[in-house]
């Protein structure tokens, strides 16, 4: 059963909510640009393998997008499939055309010939993955439960090649499609080798109950201001920032879209990026119109509750 399904990741949330909002020549812009496509291909490849590991729910506990803090240090994995013999980490991998993975270098070589080091390596990455969910179980009193990796490649059109052991890698490594099947083999020779029966479910859980959100502070690592954000709606057509407040929704000045809700992506936005709460100046300054008995109606049928002691609306 999969009892923890993928989301969006929270930082490419918030990237895609400040990048429209940004004015062109910001500094920082095209980094963050290429910040968010990064993510965003990572995001394509998580789901792309999601969609094979799927066959192994009615057999394995999966718990998605697993973030888990030890002694203070956090630590993210794709996937945690808790199986009867083994725990089994699978971490997805998005490139295009072809990579060379170097064994004895451990450098992954990707075919335009940029070089991804260090901890980079899908197998040193995956291998401190291990590691910290090895100290998670020991602190939970779970300490004999063996852990096993794979590195799911996303693309079946991506062209895997080996520089060094290729047969050691082919044991780890292959497009996500085989992985399914890598995990059974596995199960089987665990099985016949005598490891004893896991309680999946019961791991599944504990390790659910301590899952934490993956976060990245997104406006601090690139300096952003409040002030160098635009506030208003966007047009869900055409992306134009600046909806016009009309009777009963929003009208788009350029396409001449009207949209009933344009106006929720934008509180949303404001959530993830500010603060959970919300004042009713605040949401006519973020949203750009000019009516308290408006923004009240906005923002009650958003779901929003009202604390009168602050006079803010809260998530
Ligand atoms: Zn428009």
């Amino acid at each position: 059963m999969k009892i923890r399904t993928r989301k969006k990741p929270r930082p490419l949330v918030k990237l895609d909510a400040i990048i429209p909002r940004l004015a062109p020549n910001y500094p920082r812009l095209s980094e963050m640009k290429q910040d968010a496509a990064k993510r965003q291909r990572g995001y394509i490849g998580e789901k792309k393998v999601d969609y094979y590991l799927d066959n192994l729910a009615s057999r394995y506990t999966i718990i998605q997008d697993v973030c888990l803090q030890v002694n203070g240090k956090a630590s993210q994995s794709d996937n945690v499939i808790c199986g009867k013999h083994a725990i089994y980490l699978v971490e997805a991998k998005h490139f295009k055309d072809k990579i060379i993975f170097n064994t004895n270098l451990r450098q992954l070589i990707r075919s335009d010939g940029t070089i991804e080091s260090g901890f980079e390596y899908p197998i040193t990455q995956i291998e401190n993955q291990q590691f910290h969910l090895q100290n998670y179980l020991f602190q939970h009193n779970m300490p004999d439960i063996p852990i096993h990796y794979f590195v799911a490649i996303a693309d079946p059109s991506t062209i895997i090649e080996v520089a060094g052991d290729e047969k050691e890698l082919a044991k780890v490594v292959a497009h996500g499609a085989r992985i399914p099947s890598m995990i059974l083999e596995k199960e089987q020779v665990l099985a016949d080798a005598g490891q004893k029966q896991l309680p999946d479910w019961k791991i599944g859980k504990q390790i659910l109950r301590d899952c934490i959100e993956y976060d990245r502070d997104i406006i601090r690592q690139y300096g952003i201001q409040l002030r160098d954000l635009s506030p208003g709606v966007m047009c869900p057509e055409c992306r134009l920032l600046g909806m016009q407040r009309v009777y009963k929704g929003w009208k788009c000045v350029k396409c001449g879209l009207f949209s009933i809700d344009a106006h929720k992506t934008a509180l949303e936005d404001f959530f993830i990026l500010f603060r959970p709460y919300i004042r009713n100046s605040e949401c006519m300054k973020w949203l750009r119109f000019d009516s308290k008995n408006i923004a009240t109606k906005l923002l009650r049928d958003f779901g929003l509750n009202y604390d009168e002691n602050y006079r803010i609306w809260r998530l």
